[in-house]
C-alpha cells in the first residue's frame, strides 16, 4: 500500500441515477471527481425488498490507494486555507444541507427505512447543525498561552493529516456529519466509507461538498464492503486518524490496523443501555419512553433496551407499556402515521429472530411480540422478554432490533448492579422524581451518557462515547477537535527573542 499508486487508471464518470426523483451518482467521489469501479453492489429498500434501488461502485485496494493519495493532496490545500476560510466553507455546506434537506431525507428514508418524519425534523437538520457547531467551536478553540519557569508556553493545534471516517448503516447521514465536521474543522482531509447497506446519502453529501467550495481531495467518499475497501483504507500508513462508528467486532479489526501504523483511533460502538424505573417516578412517562425504544425497529445504539423496574410498580408499568406499544403503527416510513419501520436487511432481521428463538429455547419468557408482522416482509413486532436470569443472551448481547428485556429490583443498589452487569456502557436512562437518587444513580451507572427523565437530548459540546466495549475515546465538542489535531507545546525562553 502507498507506493504502488497507479497513474489515473480510471476515468471520471458523470452518469447518475434517480431515486424517487432525486438524482445521485452511484460512484466514488475522489479528488473532486466521480470515479467508478468495475464491480458494483446492490442496494435495496427495506420497505420493498423485491425492488433494486441502485448498483453502487464497489471499491477495492486500488480505490483505497487512490483515495488516500487524493486525501494527501487535499490535505495540503485544506489545511493551508486557515481556520477562517475553512469555517466559511463549513457554514456554506451547512446552508446547502438545509437547502437540500428534503432530498437527503427522501433518499435516506428509502435506503434504510428510517421514519421520514424523524429525518425531516431531527436527523437531517442535525447534519447541518454538526457543521455549524464545529465551524463555531473551532474559532472559539483558541491556543492556550501561559508563562512559567521563565518561558512563554503555548499549545499549538496542528491538523493531523488524512482521516478515515467509517460509519454504520443506521442514521448514516447524521452520524457521518457528526464525525466529518470536527475532522474538517480541525483542518484534516477525510475519506468517508459509508456502510454498504445504506450508502446513498453519502453520495448526496459529496455533491454538496463540491458545491460548497472544498478543494479537490479534501473530502472523498469511497463505497464498498468493509472487509475489502474499508480494511484497505484503515491499513494505509499514510492515514493519520481513524474515526469509526459500528460494532465492537469490527472495531477489534480496525484497532489492530491502527496499532500497526500507530494511528490514533476512536470507536463509538454498540450499547445495551438500561432504562431504570423507580417506584417514585412518573410511571406513565417512563412506560411511554420504553415503548418509544421500539421505533426505527430498535436500530438505535443509545436505546434503553434493558427495562429495569422496581418490583412494586412492575404491574402498573407493564400495563402502561402494553398500552403505548399497542399504539405503534408498522408501515412505510414515508407515511407520517407510521411509527415502526422495517429492519434494514433480511440478514439483520434473521439475526434478530435468532436471538428471540434462542431465548425461547433458553426458557426466557416472551411477554409479547416475538415474530414478524408479515411473513415475507421486514417488519418485526415489538417484543418484550422476561429473561430466566441476568446471564441470558438477550440481556447480555446487543440485539439491535425491537426487542427489550424486563427485569425487576427491590433496592437502589440492586438496580445499579443490574444496570452495570453487561460488558457495554454507552448510555443509560433513569426515571425517578427523587433528586438525591437521580444524582446517586446517575453517577453510579457506568455509561458515557446518562439521561434522567429524558432521552436523546444532546448538547453537541458534551463528550460522547462509551465505557467498556461501547467505545474508545470521546467525540463531541473540543474532544473531537483535540482528537483530530496534533498538539504541540511551543516554549520560548523569556527575553531570548525580540
Ligand atoms: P459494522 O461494524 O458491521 O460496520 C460498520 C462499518 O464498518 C461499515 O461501514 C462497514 O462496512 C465497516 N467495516 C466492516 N468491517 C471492516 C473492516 N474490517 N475494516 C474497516 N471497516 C470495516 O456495524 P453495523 O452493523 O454497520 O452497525 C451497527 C453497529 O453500530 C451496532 O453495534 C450499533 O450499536 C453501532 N452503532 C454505534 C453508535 C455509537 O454512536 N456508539 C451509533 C450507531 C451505531
Amino acid at each position: 500500500m502507498g507506493t504502488s499508486y497507479p497513474a489515473l487508471p480510471m476515468k471520471s464518470h458523470t452518469d447518475r441515477i434517480e431515486i424517487d426523483g432525486v438524482s445521485l451518482s452511484p460512484h466514488h467521489f475522489i479528488g473532486g471527481e466521480r470515479i467508478p469501479s468495475e464491480s458494483t453492489f446492490e442496494v435495496r429498500s427495506p420497505m420493498d425488498w423485491n425492488k433494486k434501488l441502485a448498483d453502487i461502485s464497489q471499491g477495492d485496494h486500488e480505490t483505497a490507494d487512490r483515495a488516500v493519495a487524493s486525501a494527501q493532496e487535499g490535505f495540503k490545500q485544506w489545511s493551508a486555507l486557515g481556520v477562517q476560510k475553512r469555517t466559511d466553507i463549513l457554514f456554506a455546506l451547512a446552508d446547502l444541507i438545509d437547502a437540500n434537506a428534503k432530498d437527503i431525507a427522501t433518499v435516506e428514508c428509502l435506503d434504510m427505512a428510517m421514519l421520514l418524519e424523524s429525518l425531516n425534523l431531527r436527523l437531517v437538520p442535525r447534519g447541518a447543525l454538526n457543521f455549524r457547531n464545529y465551524a463555531e467551536l473551532v474559532v472559539e478553540h483558541q491556543e492556550r498561552a501561559w508563562s512559567s519557569k521563565g518561558t512563554n508556553n503555548r499549545i499549538i493545534r496542528d491538523p493531523a493529516g488524512p482521516a478515515i471516517i467509517i460509519t454504520p448503516w443506521n442514521a448514516p447521514f447524521m452520524l457521518s456529519t457528526w464525525k466529518l465536521a470536527p475532522a474538517l474543522a480541525a483542518g484534516n482531509s477525510v475519506i468517508l466509507k459509508p456502510a454498504e447497506w445504506s450508502p446513498l446519502s453519502a453520495s448526496l453529501l459529496a455533491d454538496l461538498i463540491n458545491e460548497a467550495g472544498f478543494p479537490p481531495g479534501a473530502f472523498n467518499v469511497v463505497q464498498g464492503l468493509g472487509s475489502e475497501v474499508g480494511a484497505a483504507l484503515v491499513s494505509d500508513p499514510r492515514v493519520r486518524r481513524i474515526s469509526f462508528t459500528g460494532s465492537p467486532e469490527t472495531a477489534r479489526h480496525i484497532g489492530v490496523a491502527a496499532a500497526k501504523n500507530i494511528v490514533p483511533f476512536t470507536a463509538e460502538l454498540g450499547g445495551k443501555g438500561p432504562l431504570i424505573v423507580f417506584a417514585d417516578a412518573d410511571i406513565d412517562a417512563a412506560a411511554k419512553k420504553a415503548a418509544a425504544q421500539f421505533e426505527d425497529s430498535g436500530q438505535v445504539c443509545l436505546a434503553g433496551t434493558r427495562l429495569i423496574v422496581e418490583s412494586s410498580v412492575k404491574n402498573e408499568f407493564l400495563e402502561r407499556l402494553n398500552y403505548y406499544t399497542d399504539q405503534h403503527i408498522p408501515g412505510d416510513s414515508r407515511n407520517n402515521k407510521t411509527t415502526l419501520s422495517a429492519a434494514i436487511h433480511p440478514v439483520h432481521l434473521q439475526r434478530v429472530e435468532g436471538f428471540v428463538e434462542r431465548a425461547r429455547k433458553n426458557g426466557d419468557k416472551i411477554i409479547f411480540g416475538g415474530g414478524r408482522f408479515w411473513e415475507d416482509k421486514l417488519w418485526y413486532k415489538p417484543t418484550l422478554i422476561e429473561p430466566l436470569s441476568n446471564d441470558s443472551e438477550v440481556v447480555q448481547k446487543e440485539i439491535f432490533g425491537p426487542v427489550l428485556t424486563l427485569q425487576t429490583f427491590d433496592s437502589q443498589s440492586d438496580a445499579i448492579d443490574l444496570a452495570n452487569s453487561t460488558a457495554y456502557g454507552l448510555s443509560g436512562i433513569i426515571y425517578t422524581s427523587n433528586a438525591q437518587r437521580a444524582e446517586q444513580v446517575g453517577r453510579a451507572v457506568r455509561a458515557g451518557t446518562v439521561w434522567v427523565n429524558s432521552f436523546l437530548v444532546r448538547d453537541l459540546t458534551a463528550p460522547f462515547g462509551g465505557y467498556g466495549i461501547s467505545g474508545i475515546g470521546r467525540e463531541g465538542g473540543d474532544y473531537a477537535l483535540d482528537f483530530h489535531s496534533d498538539l504541540k507545546t511551543l516554549q520560548i525562553l523569556d527575553g531570548s527573542v525580540s
